[in-house]
């Protein structure tokens, strides 16, 4: 009985001694990068020999600080918004134009970098809301309700109008290619649209299409809108798929259009994402194709891409400017959007009288003045000076919790 605290005592020893010298070692270890990291950043002709010399000895913190380095420049490289010279971006959309005409079966992939335009912020760019919130940053909203179809998003109507695009698929929720009077089955939007709300209770699904953001408390997980299915009178739930979640809803998902278009596409245009999401999503890729039996992609970013190399052609150029370009080299006219037109104040559902307070959201205006159907009772926004709930700002902070907790 006596020994046993001995032992005990003589290996919490051990243990320490052996803790100890694992400090030790890691603050050598800590010293010899520093030197190596200052001698390193001297020009080898400045360097003393003493200093040669313990480059010489320290093979093994120089190869480290080496790779670190190269890891950091691709970083930066990676994070630079590139613009192509004014005759690069006119030869390069003179072969983009030709791969539309000759397409079969051209599907369009878009992201956020179609609708800064639109004066909604992107997610990776310099100024994305990624990157604002990944730097301790509030996001500023301007005001969502009021952004319109882009350049870009009539382009791409217009060319599924002349039958060159068969199928749009965007990550985008703002709405905008609903907006630009794309019809409905040529498009899937991958994480949901901002104006619609579902009761899922109702077979089919059942949806209803709003004038405003329907996403003010919806988060990660929480898709409840506090709004009531007017059929069976379930909760309505937002159609956003958050950053770590994975979209199931039938519409306005619709994978299976995406699956089926990718599947038959011969061209991809991807506009304006990063693809670091839709290249996740394996079956938009027709990755298990042998390498020439796979659709040709020509992607249109200003930062790189994890496509890039894929790539039959990469145009660095705002998704605006490389559309218009484009329109101009097919010798077909950029419609103009107008309010009159938008397809939303037909689809619509009006809120029930007792339902107008059920949000602090802007409602859209519809043309001339006119208000829309619930817009008589609007109430004043009071949340226009940043993103707190819906579909990027809480989501965004939900799931960085959620990381910072399991880590
Ligand atoms: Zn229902």
């Amino acid at each position: 009985m006596e020994e046993e605290p001995d032992t005990g005592n003589s290996s919490r020893a051990e243990r320490k001694a052996l803790e100890k010298a694992k400090i030790l070692q890691r603050e050598r270890e800590r010293k010899v990068f520093t030197l190596v990291g200052r001698v390193l950043k001297k020009p080898e002709a400045e360097r003393s020999e003493e200093e040669a010399a313990a480059l010489l000895l320290h093979r093994e913190a120089v190869d480290e600080l080496c790779r670190r380095q190269i890891r950091r420049n691709v970083l930066k490289r990676k994070q630079e918004e590139v613009y192509d010279a004014a005759d690069e971006l006119k030869s390069k959309v003179k072969q983009l134009a030709a791969a539309v005409q000759q397409a079969n079966h051209l599907v369009v992939y878009t992201g956020a970098g179609i609708s800064t335009a639109a004066s909604i912020p992107d997610y990776r760019g310099p100024n994305g809301v990624w990157t604002q919130l990944q730097r301790g940053r509030t996001v500023g909203s301007s005001d969502l309700s009021k952004a319109e179809p882009t350049v870009t998003h009539m382009c791409i109507r217009m060319l599924h109008k002349e039958n060159l695009v068969k199928h749009v698929v965007s990550q985008n929720c703002d709405g905008l290619h609903l907006r630009s009077g794309l019809p409905r089955e040529a498009l899937s939007e991958l994480h949901g649209n901002m104006f619609i709300e579902v009761c899922t209770a109702c077979s089919p699904a059942r949806e209803f299409l709003r004038l405003f953001d329907v996403t003010e408390r919806t988060s990660l997980h929480r898709h409840g809108t506090g709004r009531r299915c007017s059929h069976c009178g379930s909760e309505l739930r937002d159609t956003i798929v958050h950053f770590g979640e994975r979209g199931t809803l039938e519409q306005p998902l619709n994978w299976k259009g995406a699956a089926e278009a990718a599947k038959e596409a011969d061209v991809i245009l991807c506009l304006g994402s990063s693809l670091k999401v839709l290249k996740k999503y394996a079956c938009l890729w027709s990755m298990n194709r042998p390498a020439n039996k796979r659709p040709k992609l020509y992607i249109v970013n200003l930062q790189w891409t994890p496509k890039d190399d894929l790539a039959a052609l990469k145009i660095h150029g705002k998704c605006d400017d490389v559309m218009s370009l484009l329109m101009e080299e097919l010798g077909i006219q950029i419609p103009k959007y107008s309010r009159a037109d938008d397809p939303i104040f037909n689809l619509a559902t009006p809120l029930c009288p007792d339902e107008i307070q059920s949000h602090t959201r802007e409602v859209l205006a519809a043309a001339d003045g006119q208000e829309g159907p619930s817009a008589e009772n609007e109430q004043p926004s009071e949340e226009t000076s940043s993103l707190q709930g819906g579909w990027f700002g809480r989501g965004y902070s939900k799931g960085r919790r959620k990381k910072k907790r399991a880590a």
